[in-house]
């Protein structure tokens, strides 16, 4: 995969309202495009307006960090920050460039709470700064309570069974290695949970397979989790709305029709197939003493 060093101009984003999941007020992300190359990923298409390929890496991003991050500080503007919210912090070439690892650093500097998603085994790598992270980071008065927490690490499957993996994240470590990941942060005393996102139609969405999601998640520490559907945008060769279908002919062909119907029109299914999924998620995470969501 191409890789480009870029100087940003920004890293730091405050969203204008907090994200209503993973309560999140800003994100940064030290890269930009993501190797793993899930099918249904939609950061390499134009739903963004971006359209290209490769990996670029924000070589003064940890630098900005800082001036913004001081800034905000001063202020005393403290919120969660998504790091890596559009991407994948952990990629194999964080190994080489350290970037996440240098915004952590930042983000404990300036006692700010953070938030990683991640789908790598990397993050091992920096459990010691996540647990510093965790004890010393400011939290807004709203959420002392729930989560309370300085670090939120969540961990992403859109499938335990490895053989899906290989073909819809053919770039990402396998989901035992995730659970084990998960296991492992949770068991240093991070709070860790599961976000089944996205939930692949006809695939990952039965209720046996829900169910044993549910009890792999607790199995392996997650204290929450959270489940979604699809979404396939665009209709240029690259967006995922493209990908994925491509990815159907070749291994789940007789899957191609039912797929157009559920995706009639739309980059979802019907709303009644999303309230369906949400409601039998929730049941089983309380099956299994889930928290559902950070809240
Ligand atoms: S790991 Fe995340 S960012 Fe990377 S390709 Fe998969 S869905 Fe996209």
């Amino acid at each position: 995969m191409k890789v480009t060093e870029i100087r940003a101009k920004s890293i730091l984003n405050r969203h204008k309202k907090r994200d209503d999941w993973f309560l999140d007020d800003y994100s940064a992300n030290p890269y930009g495009g993501c190797s793993f190359n899930c099918v249904y990923c939609y950061i390499r298409g134009s739903k963004y307006g971006t359209d290209k390929q490769g990996i670029s890496v924000k070589v003064n991003g940890p630098e900005l960090l800082r001036k913004q991050l001081k800034r905000r500080a001063e202020r005393g503007e403290y919120g969660i920050i998504a790091l890596g919210s559009a991407t994948e912090p952990y990629m194999p070439i964080e190994e080489k460039y350290g970037l996440t690892r240098k915004s952590l650093e930042i983000i404990l500097e300036f006692r700010f709470p953070v938030e990683v998603g991640t789908k790598s085994t990397l993050i091992l790598r920096d459990l010691d700064l996540l647990k510093e992270i965790d004890r010393n980071a400011c939290l807004p008065e709203d959420l002392k309570r729930k989560p309370g927490r300085g670090a939120i690490v969540i961990f992403s499957f859109s499938t335990l069974n490895a053989d899906l993996a290989g073909i819809f994240e053919p770039g990402a470590p396998e989901p035992e290695e995730r659970l084990e990941t998960m296991k492992k942060c949770s068991e240093a005393g991070l709070l860790a949970g599961a976000a089944f996102i996205p939930i692949l139609p006809f695939l990952s969405d039965s209720e046996e397979t829900l169910d044993e999601m549910m009890g792999k998640a607790r199995d392996y520490g997650a204290r929450f989790v959270f489940v979604g559907g699809l979404t396939l945008f665009g209709n240029k060769p690259s967006d995922c709305r493209m990908t994925y279908f491509r990815t159907l002919e070749r291994h789940f062909p007789e899957l191609v029709p039912p797929y157009k119907r559920l995706f009639l029109g739309s980059f979802a299914p019907p709303r009644t197939y999303q309230r369906e999924l949400e409601k039998r998620a929730r049941e089983l995470a309380s099956k299994y003493g889930l928290q559902y969501g950070l809240t």
